[in-house]
C-alpha cells in the first residue's frame, strides 16, 4: 500500500504531525522532493522536533525512513539535523535512514547563489529562504547538478566537479563580482559532510520496490503544499519542485507503482511564507491575533507568516491537485478566539465572481468574497471524539466538507499527537 501525505494549502499545513500518527501503521516513511527550506513539527512523547531534511517517521522505532532522489540535500545541515536528533536519544543509522544515490546534493555556492541573487532583487526579491534550492534545482535540470551516489567515488567526482565549478565561476565571479569558488574548497565540504553518510546511501528504488513487493506498507511525506507546486502553484512564487501527490512515486525511485491513497492536509485558515499573491491575507491586529493565536512563525526560518482566513477557491484547486481521496483538517483549535469566522467562498476577478482559482495577472487582481459562519469560543483542545466539539465546530468541519469537495476524515485540535478526532 502506498500513501501519499501532502499538503492542500501555501505549506505548514501540519503535514509532519499528521506523518509522524500515521507512520504507527507504515513500515516506510519517504520524503520524495524539496531540501531543507522547510520545516516539519512534531510534537510526541519524545519531545519536539523540527525536521527539515529527515522524513517525520524517523521518531518511531520500527519505520524505516527513505530520502528519494527527488530531494536535494545540504549534507552539513543533514549531519546537524541527525546530531540533534541523536543528542535527543533518537537512534540514525543506515537501517532506519535510507538516502538515494540518485538525490541531489545541495551545495555551500548554491546558497551563495540564492543569497546574492535575493540581495541583488533588493525590494522585487522572491522571499527565497536563501537556503539554496532554487539554483540546485536549475543545476539539476541543467545536468550539472551532483548527486549522492558521486560520493562513493571521489576520484570521478573531482575531474566532473572541474568542469562545474569553471562554469558555476562564470556567474559567481563574472556575474556577481564575487569571490571565486574552488574545487578544493567543494571537495573538502563533501569530504567533512560526506563521509558520515556514505553507508546510508544506496539504490533507494529498488529497496522500496522489494518493500512494496513484500506487501509493505510505505507512507510518501510531502514539503510545502498544492499552491507552491512548480507547474500547478502561483508560479513564479511557488517552490522549484514537485509538491504534489502524483509526484511522489517518481521523486521516491518507484514510478513502477501507483499511489493507493492520497490524503490532503488542510489547515483550518490560511497561511503563507513569502512573496506574492495571497487572496486573504489580514493585516493589523485582525491578522496579528490569528497569527499568535496559530503561532505563525516559520519552522525554517522563524519568519513571520502571512495569516487568513480559509480560502474555499485556493483548497478545492489544491484538492484537487492533490488529488485528494480524504483529508486531515488541523488547527481547528486556532479558531476558538473567534466569534464569528470569516470563510473566504469565491473571488471576484474583473467584476466578475469565480470559485475556480485564477493563474497569472487574474490573480494578482482577485479579491476575497466572504461569508461568516458562526465560531465556538470555547476551549476545544481536549476534545478526542465528534460528540465532544461544540455543534458550531461541527458545523464549521461540514461547511468546508461541502465547500472542497472532499471527506475530512481527521481533524486535529493541538499540536501533541493524540491532540485529534477521527471523523
Ligand atoms: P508542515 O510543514 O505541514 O509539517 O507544518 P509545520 O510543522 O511547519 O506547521 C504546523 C505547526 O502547527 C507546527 O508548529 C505544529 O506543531 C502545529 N500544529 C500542528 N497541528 C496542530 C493543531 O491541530 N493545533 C495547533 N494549535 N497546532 C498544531
Ligand atoms: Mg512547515
Amino acid at each position: 500500500m502506498l500513501t501519499a501525505i501532502t499538503g492542500i494549502n501555501w505549506g505548514d499545513e501540519g503535514k509532519g504531525r499528521m506523518v509522524d500518527l500515521l507512520s504507527e501503521n507504515y513500515d516506510v516513511v519517504v520524503r520524495y522532493q524539496g531540501g531543507n527550506n522547510a520545516g516539519h513539527t512534531v510534537v510526541n512523547p519524545r519531545g519536539k522536533f523540527i525536521l527539515n531534511l529527515l522524513p517525520s517517521g524517523i521518531l518511531r522505532s520500527g519505520v524505516v525512513n527513505v530520502m528519494g532522489n527527488g530531494m536535494v540535500i545540504d549534507l552539513e545541515h543533514l549531519n546537524g539535523e541527525i546530531k540533534n536528533l541523536r543528542d535527543a536519544g533518537v537512534s540514525v543509522t543506515p537501517e532506519n535512514l535510507k538516502i538515494s544515490d540518485k538525490a541531489v546534493i545541495c551545495l555551500p555556492y548554491h546558497k551563495l547563489l540564492d543569497n546574492l541573487e535575493e540581495d541583488r532583487l533588493g525590494d522585487a526579491k522572491f522571499g527565497s529562504t536563501r537556503r539554496g534550492i532554487a539554483p540546485v534545482y536549475g543545476d539539476k535540470y541543467m545536468k550539472r547538478a551532483v548527486r549522492m551516489g558521486e560520493l562513493l567515488h571521489p576520484e570521478d567526482l573531482r575531474r566532473r566537479l572541474e568542469g562545474i565549478v569553471d562554469w558555476k565561476n562564470l556567474t559567481v565571479v563574472g556575474g556577481y563580482h564575487s569571490d571565486p569558488i574552488t574545487v578544493d574548497g567543494v571537495m573538502e565540504w563533501l569530504e567533512t559532510y560526506g563521509a558520515p553518510l556514505r553507508d546510508h546511501v544506496c539504490d533507494t528504488g529498488l529497496y522500496l520496490d522489494q518493500m512494496e513487493k513484500a506487501g509493505k506498507k510505505i507512507l510518501f511525506e510531502a514539503q510545502l503544499g498544492a499552491l507552491r507546486d512548480i507547474d500547478f502553484g502561483i508560479y513564479p512564487y511557488t517552490t522549484s519542485s514537485s509538491t504534489i501527490a502524483a509526484y511522489a512515486p517518481i521523486g521516491a525511485g518507484i514510478p513502477n507503482h501507483k499511489l493507493s491513497k492520497s490524503i490532503g492536509i488542510m489547515k483550518a485558515y490560511s497561511s503563507c511564507v513569502g512573496e506574492g499573491p495571497f487572496t486573504v491575507e489580514l493585516f493589523g491586529e485582525e491578522g496579528e491575533k490569528l497569527r499568535q493565536a496559530g503561532g505563525e512563525f516559520g519552522a525554517a526560518t522563524g519568519r513571520p507568516r502571512r495569516v487568513g482566513p480559509f480560502d474555499c477557491v485556493a483548497s478545492r484547486y489544491g484538492v484537487r491537485m492533490q488529488g485528494a481521496d480524504e483529508i486531515a483538517l488541523t488547527k481547528l483549535d486556532v479558531l476558538s478566539y473567534l466569534d464569528r469566522i470569516p470563510v473566504c467562498v469565491a473571488y471576484e476577478v474583473d467584476g466578475q465572481r469565480t470559485t475556480e482559482f485564477p493563474t497569472g495577472a487574474a490573480l494578482d487582481r482577485a479579491k476575497p468574497i466572504y461569508e461568516y459562519v458562526p465560531g465556538w469560543q470555547c476551549d476545544i483542545s481536549g476534545c478526542r471524539r465528534i460528540q465532544d466539539l461544540p455543534k458550531a465546530a461541527v458545523d464549521y468541519i461540514h461547511f468546508l466538507e461541502q465547500a472542497v469537495g472532499c471527506h475530512i476524515s481527521y481533524v486535529s485540535v493541538g499540536a501533541a499527537r493524540e491532540q485529534y478526532i477521527v471523523m
